[in-house]
């Protein structure tokens, strides 16, 4: 066979190897993916320009660093981490981090820094791992994305709150919300930094997502009152991983999400009253768990099988993670458990 032909016929084939890899990339949607990190938290998000924000890091060790940089890698078909955010000192948030930095290139760092009276320190490794560039961030901080091509609109990422100081109604045109006051009812103070966890809003063009870290409930509060910082959004990462000193109604009947996704673990999470909100939010169609509760109060405290995306004990946990893809003009997206071909459309609100 001549040389030439032979060549072509392997370039080709290289070629058609590597398809699978860039599968996914360059359609216009924005994808998040919820990383299976055993009850801690991971949340990957891929802007249709390619550029990855990864919040939180899971817990220390191999595992949750591995399989986060397995879906950054092998999944969305990136070399590096554009963009991290620590919502706050705890392990399962923080603790993923150093491993993470000798797996791959983590360019910013955006947390709350070294400030006064924190209540828990993630110490030395934490605040020296490998990062190009490291910030503080502060309410009404965007993180830089880079705009979409003409006639897709382009993500927005903000901060709304952190270290228990909140956004600017102004700054979001924040709508009174002060009748919802009447219904808060104050929990037992949480002294630990939970309550200083950093708040993201993303949209992309009409869609609207939320992940409030491990926010603590009467924090919450001052999210949606007297006015609602936030505004309506479509999916909501139940907060602190279904907890219920987090998870304060009166943010799920302001926030008025379609979609919840929950990142609890076996026995974390799952809350029996998280649960009873969610279902007693009106706006609510679908929840979505990473793990099933495994505990005892399991038969009532789960979503049905096709909604979760791991069902083992926690030696036979295979890992899977969730996947939300918002098409191209965020006007709908769909909420998928690759590995277990499940897939769903929603309309965005
Ligand atoms: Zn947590």
């Amino acid at each position: 066979m001549p040389r030439l032909i032979l060549s072509l016929i392997v370039f080709t084939f290289v070629i058609s190897l590597e398809l699978p890899i860039q599968a996914g990339k360059r359609d216009g949607h924005l994808d998040v993916y919820w990383i299976d990190v055993e009850g801690g938290a991971a949340t990957l998000i891929v802007t249709p320009n390619d550029e990855s924000v990864l919040i939180d890091t899971g817990n220390p060790g191999l595992r949750d660093s591995g399989r986060i940089a397995e879906v950054i890698s092998k999944v969305a078909g990136l070399q590096s981490i554009d963009h991290l955010i620590v919502t706050h000192y705890h392990r399962d948030h923080y603790g993923g981090a150093e491993v993470l930095s000798t797996m791959l290139p983590i360019r910013n760092v955006y947390d709350n820094g070294i400030f006064a009276n924190m209540p828990d320190n993630p110490g030395k490794a934490y605040f020296e791992f490998r990062a190009d560039k490291r910030h503080v961030i502060n309410p009404g901080d965007e993180i830089p994305l880079r705009e979409v091509a003409v006639g897709s609109p382009s993500p927005k990422l903000l901060c709304l709150a952190t270290r228990k100081s909140f956004i600017d109604p102004e700054k979001v045109n924040a709508a009174d919300n002060k009748a919802a006051g009447s219904l808060h009812r104050d929990k037992d103070r949480d002294g630990s930094d939970n309550a200083n966890s950093i708040v993201m809003l993303l949209n992309f063009g009409p869609f609207q997502f939320f992940d409030g870290g491990d926010i603590t409930w009467n924090q919450e509060k001052r999210l949606v009152h007297p006015y609602n910082l936030v505004g309506e959004v479509d999916v909501y990462q139940v907060t602190h991983h279904g907890l219920d000193s987090s998870n304060n109604p009166i943010v799920l009947s302001s926030l008025k999400p379609r979609v919840a996704i929950m990142n609890n673990g076996h026995t974390k999470g799952c809350a029996p009253g998280v649960f009873a909100n969610l279902k007693a939010t009106s706006s609510i169609d679908a929840i979505y768990q990473v793990h099933k509760n495994l505990r005892p109060d399991g038969t009532v405290n789960n979503v049905p099988d096709d909604f979760i995306a791991n069902h083992h004990e926690p030696d036979k946990c295979e890992g899977h993670y969730i996947k939300l893809s918002v098409a191209k003009d965020g006007r709908s997206y769909t909420v998928a458990i690759p590995a277990h071909d499940i897939q769903r459309e929603y309309q965005t609100k």
